[in-house]
Parts: structure tokens; C-alpha cells; sequence
């Protein structure tokens, strides 16, 4: 092993730029990656069997749950994709065309409020977008309105979320506040600001994110700004009010148990690769899923190696192996590659592999300087280069 001294890395990752669709999926290096957006957050307990079959007979028999609160199938062979799609269209999970897929980025708080307000927010919102022109292809909304804040960690670009004060904001991401808005103006605020960052210069090549934006421009303020409410943690797998809280190792859902939980109720999505089954029941035993107290629910991992073609090596079992040294409540983050699709968001320690090894990062992102480079998997095994990079 050797620690880092700078930041420069042997294999720069390619930057897409763009999240795969139903319309519009994504090759990658076990076949094409199918993403189905559910709309507001939800999706009926008949779709969740429908997208569920469609993995075992189309894909590659799992589903995966994104940090985007997405579905998504993978190993779909090319020639199948029209299969496919008629299969999710006929149970109303695609959208009309490309452009109206594409814009429908919207992550909804899967703990709304009693009142219904997030959801009429969100509805308007999703209904707003088709007045807006064209935004870069990972431009979205976050709509976090709940009792509790729970989607700062989430990547978007634009957030209504709850006020300390216990109001609604209207706030740019990057931006330290945000501008009072009504429930009902909300959706209306928000589409302004899309037009703002359009404006404003906030797209670049066809890229470009809200927060790099703010760090150039002031994103235009009212009189008033206010805080938004403290951040709560992401909830852990178990029991929640009016249903069930339901994880699986990396978002990897065997189809066989979204089958069963199709069969209980309807499910919201939730960017913490977990479904919330609106259900009265307790879900049976399934193969597959995560208790509460499995040292997996400290760790995340990309597909990695062999199958995204950008990984310089393989992640999941290594994160497996590693997630018991994991000190308690602490998070590990295991990368194919420095852009670190399985956790935007910095995380307390982050391996990326590299064509010479492991790096490791202490309290960072995957594109960040590495504490240590060139590791070896048992270098890493005992937890001791953990506690000493937390320290
Ligand atoms: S982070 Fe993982 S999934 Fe994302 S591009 Fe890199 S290797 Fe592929």
C-alpha cells in the first residue's frame, strides 16, 4: 500500500451524463440497464408484480432499487427491449416519449405528510414539468414536505422541502436557504427556478447541476429566506407507521420476494434502496431481504466489475467481506470507479478500485483525495486502516 499524496488518478471515469430510462436504457457490460421511474413516488402493489416478472423473464432476475428511488432491470438482452416495454406499458409504467421520461425527475419523501400536501406538490410539479425547455439530463426535483426532512442526502437540484419553522421552502441545492413558498405556489416556484438556472448559464456542454451553479451565482432570493428543517437519518429496515420497511444487500431485490410484497400492498419508493409496503401485515420471511441488524445496512456498493464496463475492479463482495470491520455507525462505500454511482453523497469511508488496487477515503466522495492508495482486499479485512482513517 502507499498513502496518497495527491489527487491524480489512473483511470478518469467517463461521464455520461445521463440516468438510463424505460425509453432510453443504458448498455452496460451484462446488457442493457432498463430504469422505471415510478410516478410520485409510488407504485401499485399489481406494477411492483408486473416489473418484478418482467426481471425473471427479460433480465437478469433482480431488480435494483436506486438512490434516485428508481426500479431498475439489468442483463436485458437488446433484442428483448421491445418486449419489455410493451410488457411495463401495458401495466402504465412508461412514459409517452423520451423527453417526458426524461424530465420526470422528481424524488417524493416516502414519509409524506397526513395532510396530503406533498403529494398534491408533487403532482403539480409532475405536471408542470412539460412547460419547462429542456434541462441536462440529471437535473431533478426533490420534494421532501414530510414531518421530517429526510432527503438531504438525496442528489437534486431543486428542493421543496420542510422550514425549520415548520413551513414549506423553495431552495436551490448548494443554497444555505430557501424562499418561503405556499403549498400551492410551490410547484409554480419551482419551475421558475428551473428557467433561472437555464438563464443563468447553469448548463455547460448539455450539463450542468444546480449546486455548481450557486457556487457562481446567487440563485434569486425573495425578502424572506429561512433555514430548512434539521436533517433526520435514513430510517433503518422494520416496521413504520402504516406499513413496512423493506431493505435488500446493495438494492439487489430478488424478484421472487417483490413478487410476495406486490402481493401485500401498494409501495413507495425510497432513495435508500428500501420499499416502504403500504401494508397491516408484516411481510413474510423472504429470501433476500435485510434485517435491521445485518452489518450490510452500513455499506453500499456499485455493480462494479464485470458488469459496468468502467470498473477497474470488483466491489460488492468485496463490501460484503469488509462490512463487519465497519465501525458502528459508521458508513462504507465500495466503488467500481472514482464517479461513485451507488452514493453520491460523501460517506464516512469510501474504497474505489483502481487498476493498482483500493484506495481508500476518509469522509468523502469517491472522486476525492484518497487517504491511502494501492490496497489489497486484506490489507483492508481487520477494520485497523477504518478506525485509524476515523480517528
Ligand atoms: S461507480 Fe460503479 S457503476 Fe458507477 S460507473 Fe463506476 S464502476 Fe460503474
Amino acid at each position: 500500500m502507499r498513502h496518497a499524496c495527491s489527487d491524480e488518478r489512473a483511470k478518469a471515469p467517463q461521464l455520461r451524463g445521463w440516468c438510463p430510462g424505460a425509453l432510453r436504457p443504458m448498455v452496460s457490460g451484462d446488457g442493457l440497464v432498463v430504469r422505471v421511474r415510478p410516478r410520485l413516488g409510488r407504485i401499485a402493489g399489481g406494477q411492483l408484480i408486473a416489473v418484478a416478472s418482467a426481471a425473471q423473464r427479460f433480465g437478469d432476475g433482480e431488480v435494483q432499487l436506486t438512490n434516485r428511488a428508481n426500479l431498475q432491470i439489468r442483463g436485458v438482452a437488446a433484442a428483448d427491449h421491445p418486449a419489455l416495454l410493451a410488457e411495463l406499458d401495458r401495466h402504465g409504467l412508461v412514459d409517452p416519449d423520451e423527453s417526458a421520461e426524461r424530465r420526470r425527475n422528481v424524488i417524493v419523501t416516502p414519509f409524506p405528510d397526513e395532510a396530503g400536501e406533498t403529494a398534491r406538490i408533487a403532482a403539480a410539479l409532475t405536471a408542470a414539468l412539460a412547460d419547462l425547455p429542456t434541462l441536462p439530463a440529471k437535473f431533478g426535483f426533490a420534494v421532501d414536505t414530510g414531518r421530517v426532512r429526510l432527503l438531504a442526502e438525496t442528489p437534486a437540484d431543486i428542493r421543496i422541502e420542510r422550514a425549520a419553522d415548520g413551513g414549506i421552502i423553495l431552495r436551490a441545492d448548494g443554497a444555505g436557504t430557501g424562499r418561503p413558498v405556499r403549498a400551492d405556489a410551490a410547484a409554480g416556484a419551482a419551475v421558475d427556478l428551473a428557467r433561472w438556472f437555464l438563464s443563468a448559464g447553469g448548463v455547460r456542454a448539455g450539463r450542468g447541476r444546480m449546486a455548481a451553479l450557486v457556487r457562481r451565482r446567487r440563485p434569486p432570493v425573495g425578502p424572506e429566506q429561512a433555514e430548512p428543517a434539521p436533517s433526520a437519518a435514513a430510517p433503518t429496515p422494520g416496521p413504520i407507521p402504516g406499513g413496512h420497511l423493506v431493505g435488500f444487500p446493495f438494492g439487489a431485490a430478488p424478484a421472487a420476494a417483490l413478487l410476495a410484497l406486490g402481493r401485500l400492498g401498494d409501495v413507495r419508493v425510497t432513495p435508500w434502496r428500501m420499499l416502504a409496503v403500504e401494508t397491516s401485515l408484516a411481510p413474510p420471511p423472504l429470501d433476500g431481504v435485510l434485517l435491521a441488524a445485518d452489518p450490510l445496512t452500513q455499506v453500499s456498493a456499485c455493480s462494479g466489475a464485470p458488469f459496468c464496463p468502467q470498473a477497474a475492479g470488483s466491489t460488492r463482495d468485496l463490501a460484503r467481506a469488509l462490512a463487519p470491520a465497519v465501525p458502528a455507525g459508521s458508513h462504507l462505500h465500495v466503488a467500481g470507479c472514482p464517479k461513485g454511482c451507488a452514493h453520491a453523497a460523501p460517506a464516512d469511508l469510501t474504497i474505489v478500485a483502481t487498476p493498482r488496487g483500493y484506495d481508500l477515503v476518509a469522509r468523502g466522495a469517491a472522486a476525492d483525495a484518497p487517504r491511502v492508495r494501492d490496497l489489497r482486499p486484506a490489507d483492508l479485512a481487520d477494520g485497523a486502516l477504518f478506525r485509524e482513517a476515523l480517528a
